[in-house]
């Protein structure tokens, strides 16, 4: 038998009554009279979790991933067959039951340091987060047996965990985290800003944080009411006062724009360094920019989503990102994707190749006295071209995506026509409870056609959730959803705001090429939101740079080409990127240092000359 290889089947997904067992009936070692595959009733006295009737496989009986019949057989995709990876000598840390996902490997928090996580979705980083909160007591892949810490001290006895260990299990590590999902938090709290936070101070630096994070607005606002970029915020506020030894913080930069990402980096980052106290900080974040700027030192997390993770050693945050991006960890001698991803380190020539989709004047609005206004500076929008639009939130970007639309006027000047503009907003919300398949076939008839499928279905990785209700999605889901939604309407304009939130990379890349591909071979212009550095850079063909004074006035520039535009909005922010000599990703300069004195000097905020 392959030892070396696991079964995996979801139970949510496995549904005997809707099949014959042709998984069971079509497995080699079942026709020779094994009892390979066979129901949970069958193999268990009590079948604990899952139905009696689901299946259940035999490891050790199961011939591996290069039979996989029962993964071709079974109509619901509720089985993986795989071969784990030979370097992997070591049982899992833990195993939530049989057939079921496994972890291998944990995280080292390191007093005084921030830790990052780097993985897709679905690849253990919570569970990891969990056992090391002390919430989870890793069961070591033994799921008949109770666990306990002594066994996991045993286990980790000699390596940079134990320590850490030792404390778990004498119970005396405190620890603050921040949830994934802000959005939630307002169903869980009833109050203002203010008493959110004096609640969790611990620390008594609630001025200094309101001051840094720019919370000061919304402090005397109900919780309700705020935006997500707000509360985005506010709960990194209220996870940092706390007094911990550890924090954990899953993804610090949804719904904010990139000033206020550097903002919370920063925040992060001190917060490790304090003299009082050791301090431990584990951040699973997917804004690349962002974690290279937070991160002393990285683990990579890789497997397959859903079935086995693997959590590497530490590497330093650069090499981790690096060998994150050319798919190739270097010590573990692993591919972990079949190419890489790279960037242009030069500005691309701008192309006016295409035919124009819009022309349009100087532009003025505002909504009402005293209230926020926008100018647009007159500009040509090209068919089949990616604008990337940047700039802070609250500064007129949707504002001006209702001047496209007509769904406002102008107070100065004017619009032809009005564009068939289709749009994502940035809180995506999905809380009709209709099935996914349901929801995209009544938005186009093209649902379900092979090209549909090709250019939206399968890059943005939907077929598993087609059977699911909205609101049953992940984050990640829903936004994957939320994308096929709007490019799936007929439309001249795409507008979508923030689509990497709540994607892993792989996502990101995945749908940040299918928004290119869809403009290019529909002849459509796509206006992409986002503040993902990374995401930009990858996407957009020109840039929209907005500025001005969020909630009060915004400016729009003419659409540019990337060099000039990025310029233009990095003075703004007065950051600077450096170029990895390996890769060629952007990093963000510390301010301050001589590369970052020298392209401020002259003016190339962006595409400088390469890192040595
Ligand atoms: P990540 O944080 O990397 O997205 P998670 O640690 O949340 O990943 O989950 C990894 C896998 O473990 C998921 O596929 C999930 O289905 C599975 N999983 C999580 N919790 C449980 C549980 N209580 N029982 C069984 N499987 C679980
Ligand atoms: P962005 O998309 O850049 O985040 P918006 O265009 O949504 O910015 O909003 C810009 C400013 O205008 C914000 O301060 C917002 O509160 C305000 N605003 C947006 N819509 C309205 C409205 N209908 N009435 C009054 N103020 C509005
Ligand atoms: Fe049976 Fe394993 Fe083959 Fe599936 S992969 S049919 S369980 S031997």
């Amino acid at each position: 038998m392959a030892d070396d290889s696991i079964a995996v089947v979801d139970l949510d997904r496995c549904q005997p009554d809707r099949c014959n067992y042709e998984c069971a009936n079509f497995c080699p070692p079942n026709r020779t009279g094994k009892d390979c595959i066979v129901t949970r009733e069958e193999h268990y006295d009590d079948p604990h979790d899952g139905g009696a009737d689901q299946i259940w496989i035999s490891e050790e009986i199961c011939l591996g991933e290069s039979c996989g019949i029962c993964v071709e057989k079974c109509p619901f995709d509720a089985i993986e067959i795989i071969n784990l990876p030979q370097e992997l000598d070591d049982d899992p840390a833990h195993r939530y039951g049989d057939n079921a996902f496994a972890l291998y490997g944990l995280p080292v928090p390191d007093a005084g340091r921030v830790t990052g996580v780097l993985g897709p979705n679905g690849i253990g980083k919570t569970t990891a987060v969990r056992a090391l909160a002390g919430e989870l007591v890793p069961n070591l892949g033994a799921v008949d047996t109770d666990p306990d810490w002594e066994r996991v001290l045993d286990r980790f006895r000699g390596t940079e965990l134990q320590p850490y260990v030792e404390r778990l299990r004498a119970d005396e590590v405190t620890v603050a985290r921040k949830p994934q999902y802000v959005d939630a938090i307002p169903d869980r709290f009833d109050g203002t800003t203010r008493d959110l936070l004096e609640r969790t101070d611990e620390r008594g630096v609630l001025s200094s944080l309101i001051d840094r994070l720019s919370i000061g607005p919304v402090v005397d606002q109900s919780i309700d009411s705020l935006s997500g970029g707000e509360l985005q915020r506010v709960a990194l506020a209220a996870t940092v006062a706390r007094d911990a030894d550890f924090y954990f913080l899953d993804e610090v930069t949804p719904y904010l724009d990139i000033g206020q990402r550097v903002a919370a980096a920063r925040l992060v980052a001190d917060l490790a360094d304090d003299d009082e106290r050791d301090r431990s900080v584990l951040v699973v974040e997917h804004d690349l920019a962002v974690l290279d700027l937070l991160a002393d030192t990285l683990h990579v997390a890789y497997g397959r989503p859903g079935a086995f993770g693997v959590i590497t050693d530490p590497k330093s945050t650069r090499n981790g990102i690096n060998e994150y991006l050319t798919g190739y960890l270097d010590n573990e001698n692993m591919r972990i994707r079949p190419d890489s991803i790279t960037f242009e380190e030069h500005a691309p020539r701008t192309s006016t190749a295409g035919t124009t989709l819009l022309e349009y004047p100087d532009l003025g609005v505002s909504y009402g006295e005293d209230a926020f206004s926008l100018e647009v500076d007159a500009g040509t929008v090209y068919r089949g071209e990616v604008l990337g639009v940047v700039g802070p939130n609250g500064i007129g970007k949707s504002t001006f995506a209702k001047l496209l639309a007509g769904s406002l006027e102008p107070d100065e000047g004017s619009l032809d026509a009005p564009l068939d503009v289709a749009y994502k907003p940035q809180y995506v919300e999905a809380d009709q409870p209709m099935r996914v398949d349901a929801f995209l076939s009544s938005i186009t008839d093209e649902f379900g056609t092979s090209l549909w499928n090709t250019e939206i279905r399968d890059p943005l990785q939907l077929e598993r959730v087609m059977d699911q209700r909205l609101p049953d999605l992940s984050g990640g889901e829903r936004q994957r959803v939320a994308v096929a939604a709007t490019l799936s309407r007929d439309a001249d304009l795409y507008l979508l705001d923030e689509p990497s939130a709540h994607l892993d990379v792989e996502q990101r890349v995945r749908t940040t090429t299918a928004i290119r591909r869809y403009a290019e071979s529909h002849d459509v212009t796509a206006l992409v939101v986002d503040h993902d550095i990374y995401m930009i850079d990858l996407l957009a063909d020109r840039l929209l740079v907005f500025e001005g004074e969020p909630a009060a006035r915004g400016h729009a520039a003419p659409p540019r080409g990337m060099r000039e535009g990025m310029n233009e909005f990095l003075a703004e922010l007065d950051v600077t990127f450096r170029r990895d000599a390996r890769t060629g990703r952007p990093r963000i300069n510390k301010p301050g240092s001589q590369k970052d004195r020298e392209q401020k000097r002259s003016g190339e905020y962006y595409y400088a000359p390469e890192e040595s």
